[in-house]
């Protein structure tokens, strides 16, 4: 398979290496800004609904880790430049959430990958103990599901049950549910700077 990153995500990758704390969270806040314009589903773009994920674990006063987990969890989507308009877009499953765990394992903390690798598995969890849980998500979200598994078996949920950050992970996902919401008004990308550094420096 070729490099799944875009050149623009290669770039990113590059600087990050050699990045203090201040310019790691610059050059992140940057890239989401640039790539963020594409749409995520129907109601919102990407960096949208990064801002009102972000938005909502502050409301929650959730600590810095799962802010940046909350903005970040869709990282992958924006770093293989997958968005809706591109023909494979919701019918392929690319695996976001690896893609963007992988990409930021050297600079960020367990909980936040964790919390990110298990978002798309969280939505899974959720509707198998919960089936009205599938009532409450976008269309595309559901499309999605199908495509991701759909419901879990015993063994899947066992194991999901077994991972240290699972409430973590639950908790991320009924935000990332949640920040679909057309036109809402939220701060701007530099709120989260002071988070970035500070979970870039418990790595
Ligand atoms: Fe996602
Ligand atoms: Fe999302």
């Amino acid at each position: 398979m070729s490099d799944p990153l875009s050149p623009r995500a290669l770039r990113l990758q590059s600087e990050l290496r050699k990045a203090s704390p201040q310019s790691f969270a610059d050059r992140l806040l940057e890239f989401l800004q640039e790539k963020g314009g594409s749409r995520y589903d129907e109601a919102v773009t990407q960096l949208e609904h990064a801002l009102q994920a972000a938005w909502l674990a502050r409301q929650a006063r959730a600590n810095a880790a799962m802010v940046v987990a909350a903005l970040l969890h869709d990282l992958g989507h924006l770093l293989m430049d997958e968005f809706e308009g591109r023909s494979d877009f919701l019918s392929n499953d690319l695996l976001h959430e690896r893609i963007a765990t992988s990409f930021l394992e050297a600079y960020m903390p367990q909980e936040v990958l964790d919390a990110i690798r298990l978002h798309v598995p969280a939505k899974r969890y959720l509707c198998s103990v919960d089936p009205s849980y599938l009532n409450h998500l976008s269309s595309a979200s559901r499309r999605s599901f199908a495509l991701q598994g759909g419901v879990m078996s015993d063994h899947e949920r066992r194991s999901m049950e077994a991972e240290p950050f699972l409430d973590s992970a639950l908790q991320l996902r009924r935000w990332d549910d949640l920040a679909k919401i057309a036109g809402k008004a939220v701060p701007a990308p530099q709120a989260y700077h002071a988070d970035l550094m500070e979970v870039r420096l418990l790595a």
